[in-house]
């Protein structure tokens, strides 16, 4: 109890008690005396506690974000300084700090009972302390209320699913732009879990989506589109003897761990190949990009088959390059497939449009550790044949600025933002990995399809500015395969084997690359 309060509950009994009155009195006078004093360092002592509080709970450090209750209780604590003292110096701070809180609640948990607490709070600072500097600052924050409330009205995106094999079972990672809520639960026959995330939406290349695999307990992911912006997904179980649901945050992300049951069959060792550490089982602190620095993790690597759609890219022979070099990725994803440790997500699975800027938002929004853009080359010289690979650079010959000017016709850009590009492309720091993937790419190519096409011309790595690869935050490079102008290469590629050689070569010049950066990413480990 405080001092005043000990005064305030003396006071009726003092008033009833002859003898002690005098003395009473003299207390009584003490504290109508001392009492704004009193009541200021009390209110003070409230608000700075509420003060610190606050501080720790907002800490950029804490691992977490504040939860809901926290930040309510936490804006009563505000609230009890303005109830106990409104006179106070403190009242109008505690309901600015208040008011925050609700704003900062409504904007992670989007309830709107927060939302009005804050205009609540911020209305009650304008009208009973209207000389308050704060006030000046309410319609700011009003406005800023408003804002908030319109972007909920969107729903938020699920931006990534990723799963990954454990020692004890297989996790499900689901990435969303913002915290959601959800609901699960488990159904039989056939097995499955099922997580409705509410006020969702899927990212375009996981819009009804269905990802299966072979070689464990969680078959398939699927994603279905329910009323109301509820996103279910979906995952078929197969011996699962339970399973777990936790989030991470910042980015959120909703994981989901299913532990292997006695009857499921030994999986493959996670070890991929000789003196490799095996993944660390469940760690809720860990996360792709950590795993990924300790050389431990899953490698990502997205595929993206060029054109598509609207744009079938070069034609020859009967054949469109679109159809042609989807037929080799989807060789290539089998391929990678069977990789334990590598996760592979193609840009496009059927013949569909995909803006060139978007290919690459796709693996930025996956934390691809690789990106692989696959074409077919086309020329007006029938004669022109055989393999090049590009990185990402100004292009430093007319072949190339005219192969970039082709490969880029599908993008919507203009000159205007010309300027743009040049900028992102000099601050490209992924530059000599690109460089050394391309050079994996155009000896494995050169070494698979030699063998079958013996007057292959071995045309090179090259730079040109490839918008495909512009934006991309990892090493990225862009094959071309082999001509679809040439008559004789086009024979070639409309064989299976040759195809499948193309498929193979890729395959293997990945799994050099990667050799390669765990070794880096071993050495740097501390
Ligand atoms: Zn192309």
């Amino acid at each position: 109890m405080t001092i005043s309060a000990h005064l305030r509950s003396l006071s009726p009994a003092a008033a009833s008690h002859g003898a002690l009155a005098a003395c009473v009195a003299i207390v009584l006078t003490l504290a109508a005396l001392f009492a704004p004093t009193v009541e200021a360092a009390t209110a003070r002592e409230l608000y700075a506690d509420a003060l610190a509080r606050e501080r720790t709970l907002r800490a950029p450090t804490r691992p977490q974000p504040p939860s809901l209750d926290e930040l309510r209780a936490l804006v009563r604590r505000y609230q009890e300084v303005v109830r106990q003292y409104p006179r106070s110096g403190y009242s109008d701070n505690a309901l600015w700090q208040a008011s925050g809180l609700a704003l900062a609640a409504f904007q992670h948990y989007g309830n709107t009972r927060d939302r009005r607490d804050s205009e609540r709070l911020l209305d009650m600072l304008r009208s009973e302390y209207p000389s308050s500097s704060l006030v000046a600052r309410v319609d700011e924050r009003v406005e800023r209320l408003a804002t908030l409330a319109h972007a909920r009205l969107r729903p938020t995106a699920i931006s990534a699913i990723e799963r990954t094999r454990l020692d004890a079972g297989v996790r499900v990672t689901i990435q969303l732009d913002a915290e959601v809520s959800y609901r699960h639960e488990r159904l039989e026959n056939p097995d499955r879990v099922f997580f409705d995330l509410q006020g969702t939406e899927a990212a375009p290349e996981l819009l009804d989506a269905t990802f299966s695999f072979s070689d464990d307990v969680v078959r398939k992911i699927r994603l279905g589109r329910h009323p109301n912006h509820i996103t279910r997904v979906v995952l078929d179980l197969d011996n699962v003897e339970d399973y777990s649901v936790f989030s991470l945050y910042n980015p959120y992300r909703l994981v989901i761990d299913a532990v292997r049951g006695p009857d499921a069959p030994t999986p493959e060792p996670l070890t991929a190949r000789g003196g490799e550490p095996a993944a660390p089982a469940a760690n809720a602190a860990g996360n792709f990009s950590l795993s990924r620095q300790l050389g431990l993790g899953v490698s990502r690597i997205v595929i993206d088959p060029g054109h598509g759609g609207r744009d079938p890219g070069a034609r020859g022979s009967g054949m469109s390059e679109a159809t042609l070099v989807l037929d080799i990725a989807l060789r290539l994803k089998a391929l990678l497939a069977s990789q334990p440790s590598t996760n592979v997500l193609l840009t496009r699975e059927n013949d569909r449009f995909i803006p060139l800027e978007e290919r690459t938002a796709i693996a930025n929004r996956h934390r691809a550790d690789l990106f692989l853009s696959i074409h077919a080359n086309a020329s007006t010289n029938r004669m022109a044949r055989g393999i090049e690979t590009y990185f990402l650079n100004f292009a430093t010959n007319p072949d190339a600025e005219a192969l970039a000017a082709r490969e880029n016709a599908s993008s919507g850009r203009t000159m205007a933002r010309l300027q743009d590009l040049v900028q992102t492309i000099a601050l490209n720091n992924k530059l000599d990995e690109s460089r050394e993937f391309a050079e994996m790419v155009q000896g494995a190519l050169d070494q698979k399809l030699r063998p079958v096409n013996p007057q292959l011309r071995d045309l090179g790595v090259k730079q040109a500015p490839f918008v495909v690869l512009i934006r991309a935050d990892m090493p990225s490079v862009l094959a071309e395969v082999s001509f679809l102008s040439n008559r004789g290469e086009a024979l070639l590629l409309k064989q299976d084997d040759y195809r499948q050689r193309i498929a193979q070569a890729l395959f293997e010049a990945v799994l050099r690359y990667q050799r390669t950066l765990k070794n880096i990413q071993v050495a740097s480990q501390p």
